[in-house]
């Protein structure tokens, strides 16, 4: 038995296995129920969407032997010898090879006779834009008064070049492109039914690479069913599609989450190793977490279950901000690319900005979320002994192992029913979004390095009243600022270099300086909001010299949890417990409210 290429078996021959293109089946299907017959269709769409195969359905549905219908039998001799493509009386005919006035003239001379075994004469015209003029002109005179036994079906990919004329009198049908979703569907159902085995993650690059022909779908599934020896691994699809697949992307979001620095590296060296294109890859990695959002907030409409299972942890694992976040930066790494000293450099550095504004981790003081202290978010640890206790604080009972005091459960009694409200810290509590950024606290970041000497000014130079006229004033006007994100950012990082008509010069360190391409606007806009006048920034980069805001605020923050430290072990109940339990006050858990 003769192998039949999988696009050829797997045509649809009827409406009811035509798959994605419901709309347009819906209508044929009511014209002919209803025999409300016009007398030319024209179906618009890409290749390999489904125009030949719905134009040779509709030739059964007109020339079955069971009669007009829109489920035709395919058993009598009309419908099978349509599908074999030997009727005499459905012709189809390729405009491209046969675009000439003659070529048509031929055709139209043939259509004045009536049918020879069917009802109609279905001439069927792939490409008829390429039809020349002339052509076109012999066929409108055939559509304007066409002979009852005629029906053409044009069909064509690119529209536009087709005589309005022409259009007019035709029916006309725009075919969708297969969503990946439904040619995996599609494509699976092939393989169950020819007992091919196969590994579902290898249908989704060969539903990608179709690129919404199902045609083209079933072309490269035959390749990869050849290429694997009959078996269907998604690696094997990869290497004869000669794609990376996405498991990078996934690896990166890995990394990522787990706040791994070296893993990204190692990636983006394996990627270069592997000739990625980085430009691809970024884009990719922003439809993924596309797709993360997605399922975060619209679950549903995910429908591939591999997918779904593939993206859970990620949707989980993130809050929904920071994907926004990530989102943003992978967008705007592409953009940067062009502009990147190479595309590894660029590439990286989008992976390092990623990391840098990576989901909050919850050991770190800085990860107190918006709003909130931590201390209400995490419950305060407590020995899981103790839990007639009323977890006031950090305290923990010695583990049993410790011998000499008793468990906590074993004797609640001593505890002071009148609990009272654990004592705050009287420190002020910072404003929610004030949580300096993860680096604040970085030593190296303090340390003041000899920085260049900034470019001298004008001492004629009129200062705009309202401008910083000291890195303090710069620090109250940041404070003031209503800025989001990268803005603040980049505020939170610049220390103050001068003022001079409407340009305030700033200073900030090289490992901040992608701050700037992606902040500067939005802080230069709320900053004339803020003074009520144009303003300019300059940057200079180096090591700033005196205290930036971020320096100070990470300052006040390590002031307060100091303060929170003593408040906690001066207080009576901790004391006590402290006393009875032999517990240990954990310092690292204690956060500032
Ligand atoms: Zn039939």
């Amino acid at each position: 038995m003769t192998y039949q290429v999988l696009a050829r078996k797997w045509r649809p021959r009827s409406f009811e296995t035509l798959v994605g293109q419901d709309h347009v089946v819906r209508a044929l299907s009511h014209a002919l129920e209803q025999k409300r017959l016009h007398h030319a269709y024209l179906f618009t769409g890409t290749r390999g969407v489904g125009k030949t195969t719905i134009s040779r359905i509709l030739a059964k549905s007109l020339n079955c032997e069971t009669g007009l219908t829109a489920h035709p039998c395919g058993q009598c001799a009309a419908c099978t010898e349509i599908d074999a493509g030997r009727f005499v009386d459905y012709v189809e005919m390729d405009a491209a090879s046969n675009r000439s006035v003659d070529d048509m003239a031929a055709l139209l001379e043939k259509a004045a006779y009536a049918p020879a075994r069917g009802r109609y004469k279905v001439y069927m015209i792939d490409e008829v834009h390429m039809l020349t003029g002339h052509a076109f002109n012999a066929m409108l005179k055939t559509l304007e008064e066409p002979p009852e036994h005629v029906k053409f079906i044009l069909a064509t990919t690119d529209p536009q070049k087709i005589p309005v004329t022409v259009l007019s009198r035709c029916l006309q049908f725009n075919l969708k492109q297969m969503p990946p979703d439904a040619i995996v569907r599609h494509l699976s159902g092939v393989l169950d039914a020819e007992g091919v085995e196969y590994e579902p993650a290898a249908l989704r690059p060969i539903a990608k690479g179709a690129a919404g022909s199902m045609r083209d779908a079933l072309s490269l599934l035959d390749q990869a069913i050849a290429h694997g020896a009959g078996r269907l691994v998604e690696q094997d699809v990869l290497d004869m599609l000669g794609t990376v697949g996405d498991e990078h992307l996934y690896l990166i979001l890995d990394a990522l989450l787990a706040g791994d620095g070296a893993a990204l590296m190692t990636l983006t060296a394996q990627m270069r190793a592997r000739s990625v294109d980085f430009d691809q890859a970024l884009r990719e990695l922003a439809v993924l977490l596309h797709r993360v959002a997605v399922a975060q907030m619209v679950p549903d409409a995910i429908t591939d279950e591999l997918e779904q299972a593939r993206l859970a942890p990620y949707a989980a694992g993130m809050d929904a901000e920071s994907v926004q976040l990530a989102y943003q930066i992978a967008v705007q790494g592409c953009n940067d690319l062009p502009l990147a000293p190479d595309e590894v450099t660029g590439f990286s550095m989008t992976l390092l900005r990623l990391l840098a504004f990576r989901p909050v981790t919850p050991p770190a003081l800085s990860a107190a979320p918006r709003g909130q202290s931590a201390a209400l978010q995490a419950p305060p640890r407590v020995a899981r002994t103790s839990a007639a206790v009323p977890p006031p604080a950090a305290v923990e009972a010695p583990r049993q192992t410790e011998s000499a005091p008793p468990p906590v459960a074993a004797k609640p009694a001593p505890v002071p029913p009148p609990v009272p409200e654990p004592v705050r810290p009287a420190a002020k509590a910072a404003p929610a979004d004030e949580a300096p950024p993860p680096w604040a606290e970085d030593e190296e970041f303090v340390a003041p390095t000899a920085a260049p000497e900034p470019a001298p000014i004008p001492a004629t130079a009129a200062p705009t009243a309202a401008l910083p006229r000291t890195n303090e004033d710069w620090h109250a006007l940041v404070d003031q600022l209503d800025v989001a994100a990268l803005s603040k950012q980049l505020a939170h990082q610049c220390e103050w270099r001068a003022s001079e008509g409407g340009v305030i010069r700033l200073r900030l360190s090289r490992d901040m300086s992608h701050l700037i391409a992606s902040g500067q606007d939005k802080l230069r806009a709320a900053l004339q909001t803020r003074l009520g006048s144009a303003v300019r920034l300059e940057f200079e980069q180096g090591e700033p010299v005196s205290q930036t805001v971020a320096q100070r605020l990470g300052a006040e923050q390590r002031a307060r949890l100091e303060q929170a430290c003593v408040s906690m072990k001066n207080d009576p109940f901790v004391q006590q417990v402290i006393e009875q339990f032999g517990a240990r006050l954990i310092e690292d858990s204690i956060k500032p409210v």
